[in-house]
C-alpha cells in the first residue's frame, strides 16, 4: 500500500546493526543485508518497472566490472519512493529511488551516486540504522493480547518499524561519507564516467530539497549529514588526480535516457493506494475505506492502518495470502484463543461487509492495568483476503469497527478520479516559450521545478527540438 504521511513517522529505537570488525568475510553482511532488504520491500516497496530496473542494473554492472575482484555480490534496485534517495545495505544491495531518477539528466550522475553507495558496502561502513515506528504512542498491550496476533500482523502491531527516507542519508559518519565520495568518483571514472557529475547531482539534490521545503539547505539539516557545499569542495579536490576515460554511455544520449524514465510515477504512487483526507482508495484491490477523522494514518506496501492521536487505539489491514475463507479462519482463531489463552470471545460471528463475506471476533482483555478491546476481522474482497486487527481502549472500539465495516468496492466515479503524475519527455516546438510548451504538453511542474529537474539554468533560452522531462497528470485506469 505505501506510506503517504511521512510526518507521522517517529523515531523509537536506535542502532540495530553495527558491522563487526572481527568478521573475516561478507557472510554476516549478506545475512544482515538480506533481512534489511526484506524490510525495504515490505515498508517501501520495489518499483515494478523491469525495463528501468534493467537499465539501472546495467550501469551498476559497469561499475562492478571497474571495481574488479570483490567479495561483494552487488544487486541494484529501484525503490518505490517519491523522495530523491539512494542507499546501500550490507552485502551489496544498492537502491535508487524514483525521486532520484527524476533528477538524473546524465548517466554519469547516476553512476557517481551508485559508485558512492557501493563504496559504503565495500569499505563496510557500519550503518547505525535507526528504526522508526510507523505510528506513535502505542498503548501498552497486555501479554495475552500480543499472543493472539497472527505473525505478520503481530509484527506490525507490536514492533511497527519502517525504514524512512533520512535513514540511510544521515547515519554514516562524515569521515565515511568523504571516503565514499572520494572512492565513489574514482570508481565512476574507472568505469568511464565523468567524476565531476557527483558534485552536480549533489547540488541538484540540494536544490530540490530547497524547492520542496522553501528553505536553503542548512548546515544542521541533518545532524550528521555533510553540508553539500563542503562536500562538493572536497570532491573537487579529488578530481585532478583521476584518470578520465570517457566511454560510450549505456543510454547513448539524453533522449534514450529520458526514454527509460518515460512513464515513471512522480510523487505518490496511486498503485499503492492513496489517502484523500480520511478516505483510503486502492485501485488494484478495488477498495475504499473510511478511516476515522483526525486519526494518524500510515500506508506501507504490507499494511494500511491508523492510530488514535493519543495512542489509545490503532488498527491495521493486511493482505492475507491464503485461500482459506473468513469463516474457517475466524472459527479456528476463536478456538485457539480458548485453547491457548483460555479466552472466550465476546463476539464470534459471520457478517456481510458491503457484499464482502466476512467474519469477526472480538475480545475483552482485562489482564493489564486497563481493559483492552481487540477486534479481528477477515474480509473476502474478491481477489484477496484482508485480515484486520484493532487494539484499543473500549471507548474507541466502535470507531475502529465503523472504519473496518466501511470497506467497500470503489464506485465508477472514484475509479475515474484516481490519478497520478507520470514523467514524460516532450520536445520544444518552434517559437515555443516555457508557458506555451507547458500548456500544450499538460506539464504540471512550474518553470522553476521543470528547469531544476532537467538540470537547466534559468536564463538559458529553450531551443526547438530540445527534450524536457515533464510531469503529466493522468488517470490511473484507462476507460
Ligand atoms: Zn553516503
Amino acid at each position: 500500500m505505501e506510506f503517504i504521511r511521512k510526518s507521522y513517522i517517529i523515531f523509537i529505537l536506535a542502532i540495530i546493526y553495527i558491522n563487526p570488525a572481527f568478521s573475516q568475510d561478507f557472510t554476516y553482511d549478506r545475512k544482515i543485508g538480506a533481512e534489511a532488504a526484506n524490510e525495504v520491500e515490505q515498508m517501501i516497496g520495489v518499483y515494478p518497472d523491469s525495463a528501468l530496473t534493467a537499465y539501472v542494473n546495467l550501469v551498476g554492472q559497469r561499475l562492478v566490472n571497474a571495481l574488479g575482484d570483490s567479495p561483494v555480490e552487488f544487486n541494484f534496485h529501484v525503490v518505490d519512493m517519491a523522495e530523491p534517495n539512494a542507499f546501500a545495505l550490507p552485502g551489496g544491495y544498492i537502491y535508487v529511488s524514483r525521486g532520484l531518477l527524476c533528477l538524473i539528466n546524465d548517466e554519469a550522475e547516476l553512476a557517481c551516486v551508485m559508485g558512492h553507495e557501493m563504496i559504503h558496502v565495500t569499505k563496510r561502513h557500519s550503518v547505525k540504522q535507526i528504526k522508526k515506528s510507523i505510528i506513535p504512542g502505542i498503548l501498552h498491550i497486555p501479554g495475552a493480547v500480543v499472543g493472539m496476533f497472527n505473525s505478520n500482523l503481530g509484527k506490525i502491531i507490536n514492533a511497527p518499524v519502517s525504514i524512512g527516507t533520512e535513514l540511510f542519508l544521515s547515519n554514516y559518519s562524515h569521515k565515511q561519507e568523504s571516503e565514499a565520495d572520494k572512492y565513489g568518483v574514482k570508481l565512476a571514472a574507472e568505469a568511464g564516467y565523468d567524476p565531476n557529475k557527483l558534485a552536480i547531482i549533489l547540488e541538484r539534490l540540494s536544490g530540490d530539497v530547497e524547492l520542496l521545503t522553501g528553505e536553503a539547505e542548512k548546515k544542521s539539516y541533518f545532524a550528521s549529514h555533510p553540508y553539500t557545499p563542503k562536500r562538493v569542495e572536497n570532491i573537487e579536490k579529488e578530481i585532478p588526480g583521476l584518470e578520465l576515460s570517457q566511454k560510450q554511455y549505456i543510454a547513448e544520449d539524453k533522449n534514450v535516457l529520458y526514454g527509460h524514465l518515460d512513464g515513471m510515477v512522480y510523487g505518490p504512487n496511486p498503485a499503492q493506494g492513496i489517502f484523500d483526507s480520511n478516505i483510503f482508495r486502492h485501485p488494484d484491490l478495488n477498495l475504499a475505506i473510511n478511516f476515522p477523522d483526525k486519526w494518524n494514518t500510515v500506508n506501507v506496501p504490507v499494511a494500511v492502518g491508523a492510530a488514535q492521536p493519543d495512542g489509545e487505539g490503532q488498527f491495521f489491514f493486511i493482505v492475507d495470502n491464503t485461500n482459506a475463507t473468513p469463516d474457517s479462519l475466524g472459527k479456528a482463531y476463536a478456538e485457539q484463543l480458548e485453547k491457548k489463552f483460555n479466552i472466550l470471545p465476546k463476539e464470534n460471528s459471520e457478517l456481510d461487509i458491503n457484499g464482502f463475506p466476512s467474519w469477526m471476533v472480538s475480545v475483552n482483555d482485562d489482564s493489564g492495568d486497563q481493559p483492552i478491546n481487540v477486534l479481528v476481522y477477515w474480509i473476502d474482497v474478491g481477489d484477496v483476503l484482508l485480515n484486520v486487527m484493532g487494539v484499543s481502549y473500549p471507548k474507541h472500539a466502535a470507531t475502529i469497527a465503523n472504519a473496518i465495516i466501511s470497506t467497500r468496492p470503489l464506485t465508477d466515479d472514484e475509479k475515474q478520479n484516481i490519478t497520478g503524475l507520470f514523467l514524460r519527455p516532450a520536445s520544444i516546438l518552434k517559437n515555443e516559450n516555457f508557458s506555451s510548451f507547458s500548456t500544450r504538453t499538460n506539464n504540471t511542474w512550474d518553470e522553476k521545478t521543470t528547469l531544476l529537474k532537467n538540470g537547466l539554468e534559468a536564463d538559458l533560452p529553450l531551443v526547438e527540438g530540445q527534450v524536457l522531462k515533464i510531469a503529466v497528470k493522468e488517470q490511473y485506469f484507462s476507460f
